[in-house]
């Protein structure tokens, strides 16, 4: 896949169709794929890679690379180019100066899970028929390929891509997905049990502000939490309050919006598994407003941002919550 996509960059570079193209390359080690822009032929020969690690998003980029001059050629994931619609909805990304190439998705690797079985030193990955074969400094391991699949990939909701204007590769579908049976897990809990699975998770917070800097949802030029009036701008959380104050105001802002790409829970270096927040937004939005997919397509109106008679009442969030 990696070869052809490059052979498609390049004849898009030389016949003037884009001028520039985003994709991965290697970060500081092998499993750091980073994204990157590629202007010519000999830099995507030395440094373009699509593999089992090329986890990142890169529609949060286009906000930017689209108001440049020429057009760019964005190589989209399927769960990408909901993030994509959803940012062409809310005219963040202009449309025509991205020419989309959709690219075959996961399951993508996480490092961490491998090192999790005390495999270190790592030097390469070969996924060699569902079982990973593992290069270290101390010698070779292996451990089956599930095992280390990432955790944005494990709860898959679409193989299929929802914006593109060529294709590598056959597309998929949208998936029956498991992904609410974590939320579902947590409602059932009592709010006693469920504060303190909150508290004990937003405590780990050390506010690097990762997971807002990679959300998709995130692209306002001034964000609340950048404000030095607020008294809360970017620093570390001083007490209880301050800890999920972040997390709940974040969350609050991204509803309707959160296509539940998964990142910010990827980037978090505490681990905090931030997409259940959003999830539950999700989950209730879709049984108070009925389903909706954000980034499903760029004409639709949100939930949120569509007032008619049929909506909820608003009681029915206070009723919810004493239940
Ligand atoms: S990425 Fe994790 S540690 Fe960093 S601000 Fe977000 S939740 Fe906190
Ligand atoms: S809140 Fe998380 S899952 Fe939702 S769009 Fe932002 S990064 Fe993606
Ligand atoms: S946290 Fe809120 S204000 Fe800050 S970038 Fe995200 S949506 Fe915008």
């Amino acid at each position: 896949m990696q070869e052809a996509m490059i052979k498609r960059a390049k004849e898009l570079l030389a016949d003037g169709t884009v001028n520039r193209v985003i994709g991965w390359k290697k970060g500081e080690f092998f499993y750091d794929a980073t994204p990157a822009v590629f202007r010519t032929a000999e830099e995507l020969d030395r440094q373009f890679i699509f593999d089992d690690f090329t986890q990142a998003n890169v529609s949060k980029y286009l906000v930017k690379e689209s108001r440049k001059d020429g057009k760019i050629l964005a190589f989209l994931k399927p769960c990408d180019t909901y993030s994509f619609n959803q940012l062409v909805k809310e005219h963040r990304i202009i449309r025509e100066n991205v020419y989309v190439v959709g690219v075959p998705g996961g399951p993508k690797l996480d490092i961490e899970k491998i090192k999790a079985k005390g495999i270190t030193g790592v030097l390469s990955v070969k996924n060699e028929n569902y079982t990973l074969k593992i290069e270290t400094l101390y010698g070779t391991e292996e451990m089956p390929f599930y095992e280390a699949i990432s955790g944005k990939c494990e709860s898959c909701k679409s193989k299929k891509h929802v914006a593109y204007d060529e294709l590598i590769g056959e597309d998929g579908e949208v998936l029956e997905s498991n992904r609410f049976d974590m939320v579902e897990k947590l409602e059932n809990m009592t709010a006693e049990e469920r504060f303190n699975f909150w508290q004990n998770e937003l405590s780990k917070c050390i506010r690097c502000n990762a997971c807002r800097n990679v959300c998709p949802a995130c692209t306002c030029e001034n964000c609340v939490f950048d404000n030095p009036k607020s008294g809360v701008d970017n620093k570390a959380p001083a007490d209880s309050f301050e800890e999920k104050m972040f997390h709940i105001i974040r969350a609050f802002h991204v509803a309707g919006r959160c296509t539940d790409c998964g990142e910010c829970s990827r980037v978090c270096p505490q681990n905090i598994p931030l997409h259940l927040l959003n999830r539950k937004f999700i989950k209730d939005i879709n049984s108070l407003y009925g389903e909706y997919q954000a980034g499903a397509d760029t004409t639709t109106k949100a939930p949120l941002n569509d007032y008619n008679t049929d909506d909820c009442e608003p009681s029915i969030v206070h009723e919810r919550g004493v239940e």
